[in-house]
């Protein structure tokens, strides 16, 4: 299939996932095409195809698309770990991060930020020790601290499933990353609307939609 097509299955697909939300409070769902398999001219392909928030998990691949499309009207996702000493090259071309993980980072992010960055929390909650994240445990523990840092607002909290999953599995996972983020937003912590989730890949967007998942990120789907 061609990439147009890709394109048009996935948004009928999120279109239908959004009438079955669980929540009925949710919103239309974002999706957030992934393009760290692809170069400029086929990320730029996939926004003229309608996808205009675009996401890279590395901060080198992140900069050469942006430096290659930024004039075109895209909204900019990093949604990978990030190093603390790279904060300062990427951080001011990044609408949405969606992988904090760390108070330090936090900091820094903070201190070379010239804007309020939009971010989500990464929780870990499969426990898998290869994924980064907050604990669940942790988490409480970070809210005030991060409440202090004026350039960042917790716009959300992200999560990914193990690849290896069951059905099951996947959904209890989202069903509780959904329960953390409203028991965060129903807190109304300073700078932490927590509003948001962004969870779902091209496995498993339409779960996580029911769910309650208002950014999905999505890449092999539309490069297949
Ligand atoms: C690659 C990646 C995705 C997209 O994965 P697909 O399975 O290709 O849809 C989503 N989130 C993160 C953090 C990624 O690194």
């Amino acid at each position: 299939m061609t990439l147009i097509e890709n394109v048009s299955e996935v948004m009928s697909r999120v279109a239908i996932e959004d009438k079955n939300k669980l929540s009925n409070l949710a919103r239309p769902t974002t999706i957030v095409g992934v393009t760290k398999y692809v170069d400029a001219n086929q990320a730029k392909a996939l926004v003229e195809a309608g996808i205009t928030h675009i996401g890279e998990n590395r901060v080198e691949l992140f900069l050469d698309k942006y430096h290659q499309l930024h004039e075109m009207p895209i909204t900019w996702h990093l949604i990978g770990t990030l190093q603390r000493r790279k904060v300062k090259e990427v951080i001011n071309y990044v609408d949405y991060f969606h992988a904090l993980d760390s108070v330090k980072l936090a900091k820094e992010i903070n201190k070379r930020a010239d804007h309020v960055i939009n971010c989500f929390l990464q929780v870990n909650i499969s426990g898998e020790t290869s994924k980064h994240g907050f604990s669940i445990a942790e988490l409480k523990q970070v809210l005030p601290e991060l409440a202090k840092l004026e350039n960042i607002a917790v716009v959300g909290i992200m999560t990914m499933t193990p690849r290896e999953a069951t059905e099951d599995e996947k959904n209890s996972i989202f069903a509780e990353a959904k329960a953390i983020q409203e028991n965060i937003s129903s807190q109304k912590i300073l700078n932490m609307p927590c509003t948001e989730l962004s969870m779902g890949m091209s496995q498993d967007y339409p779960q996580a939609i029911k769910h309650g998942a208002t950014f999905v990120r999505i890449g092999s789907e539309f490069f297949k």
